[in-house]
């Protein structure tokens, strides 16, 4: 059998072993960043009996017939079968409510990893730990190859405006966050939304209020679900968000593991993942909050939503096609200066400008943000959330979360 891989970044690698563990000898590789290679456009698959596709390329022009077609979830799951596996997806929240429901799991005492596209492939975490449940967070690319895989459970946290430069219309962007019902056995979870329509004809999945004013019910400090219930004053995430994502994730652990009456010693030690409306320090009594993951409109508009007036608001980064004025009312609300820097600051201005009764300012780089965002921010807080992906300036999310915090934290130990 000849197999190629398109794309070497972590699945790639990860299947490469994969393959290899299988006996599969005849492998070709095929990445935009190696000498001789042309570009994906250029590549033949007529040679190949399988094509294993990293979730980050755009197969729309390829036309590789999809019997061909494989990617590393689908090889990680022949070695998992026998394993529970919960999927995650949606647009927002997935890699906390992924990160919550393996923490709630382990503090039960089961066995279980976090994995997929929060980071460690599930074919690595085979490799390194294979533990008794796989918690795996799903990226809508990663749906769209799906053919065999299976879910014990999943949720779908969210569906807002996301990727449409690829998806090019909000529809099949929907129809592709659905995938995972398809693939999941037992029950899916799914956030109450306009798009509940598309999940109509799946009686497996069981909705969740995002306001918590039904089901689960968020009663003072009590959250309830059927037979159990958690005090939320013993719960440490920031924000109203990370309620709805506790919700989640302990939905889908009662699925493996039934849970019954006051469950609060499960919650009370949760942490936040890096970049997620993280605290990051207080200087003259400014808090100042990285939320380098918050890449798209809907996240950001969660993250002021969870924050108060006077809000310092730095936006900006590469541009995914977002609606900027969709942040206006509550940037007039939490707002008192808003930022915008990198590659999208130009746009962002314009689209917020006449329609926010707030100071708007323009600058170029983060980091002339942060330095404006210290001069002028005098009580309150500074929420860095970007509303744009990293890779204007920055490789990833992570690396723009830590520069933040890097540059607030040399702030505030050597001023401007
Ligand atoms: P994902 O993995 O889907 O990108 P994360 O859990 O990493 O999501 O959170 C990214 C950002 O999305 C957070 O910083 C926060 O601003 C926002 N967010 C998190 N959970 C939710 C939610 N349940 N609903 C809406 N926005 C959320």
């Amino acid at each position: 059998m000849k197999v190629a891989i398109l794309g070497y970044g972590k699945s790639g690698q990860t299947a490469k072993r994969l393959l290899e563990i299988k006996g599969v000898q005849a492998i070709e590789i095929f990445d935009d960043k190696m000498d001789g290679f042309e570009g994906i456009k250029d590549f033949n698959y007529a040679e190949f009996d399988t094509v294993v596709v990293s979730p980050g390329i755009d197969l729309t022009n390829l036309e590789i017939p999809i019997e061909r077609i494989t990617s590393e979830l689908e090889i990680a799951f022949e070695f998992i079968k026998d394993r529970k596996i919960i999927g995650i997806t949606g647009t927002n929240g997935k890699s906390t409510v992924t990160f919550l429901t393996s923490q709630i799991l382990k503090n039960i005492g089961v066995n279980a990893e976090f994995c997929g596209n929060i980071g460690v492939t599930v074919g690595d975490t085979y490799l390194s730990k294979n533990p008794d449940v796989y918690v795996v967070e799903v990226s809508s690319f990663q749906l769209d190859l799906l053919k065999k895989f299976r879910f014990d459970t999943s949720a779908i946290t969210n569906i807002t405006p996301d990727h449409l430069d690829r998806y090019k219309s909000m529809d099949r962007y929907i129809l592709s966050k659905s995938r995972i019902v398809e693939f999941t056995e037992g029950v899916s979870f799914l956030e109450k939304g306009d798009w509940n329509g598309i999940f109509m004809k799946y009686e497996s999945v069981k909705y969740v209020d995002g306001k918590l004013k039904n089901y689960p019910l968020l009663n003072g400090n009590l959250l309830k679900f059927e037979d159990f219930h958690v005090d939320i004053d013993r719960y440490k995430l920031f924000g109203f968000h990370n309620i709805v994502n506790l919700s989640f994730a302990l939905l889908l652990t009662d699925q493996i593991f039934r849970l019954k009456g006051d469950v609060t010693k499960l919650v009370e030690n949760l942490t936040p993942l890096e970049h997620r409306c993280e605290f990051v320090t207080e200087i003259n009594g400014v808090r100042y909050i990285n939320d380098s993951k918050g890449t798209n409109v809907d996240s950001t508009l969660t993250a002021l939503k969870s924050s108060s007036y006077p809000t310092t608001l730095i936006l900006g980064g590469k541009d995914k096609d977002g609606d900027f004025t969709a942040l206006a009312d509550e940037i007039n609300r939490k707002a008192k200066l808003v930022i915008c820097c990198g590659a999208a600051g130009e746009k962002i201005y314009n689209a917020l400008k006449d329609i926010i009764k707030v100071e708007i300012v323009r600058v170029d780089l983060l980091k002339d943000a942060i330095s404006l965002a210290y001069r002028e921010t005098k009580e309150g807080t500074v929420l860095f959330s970007p509303a744009c992906a990293s890779f204007d300036e920055f490789n990833n999310f992570e690396e723009r979360g830590r520069f933040f915090k890097n540059y607030v934290n040399n702030l505030k130990v050597n001023g401007c």
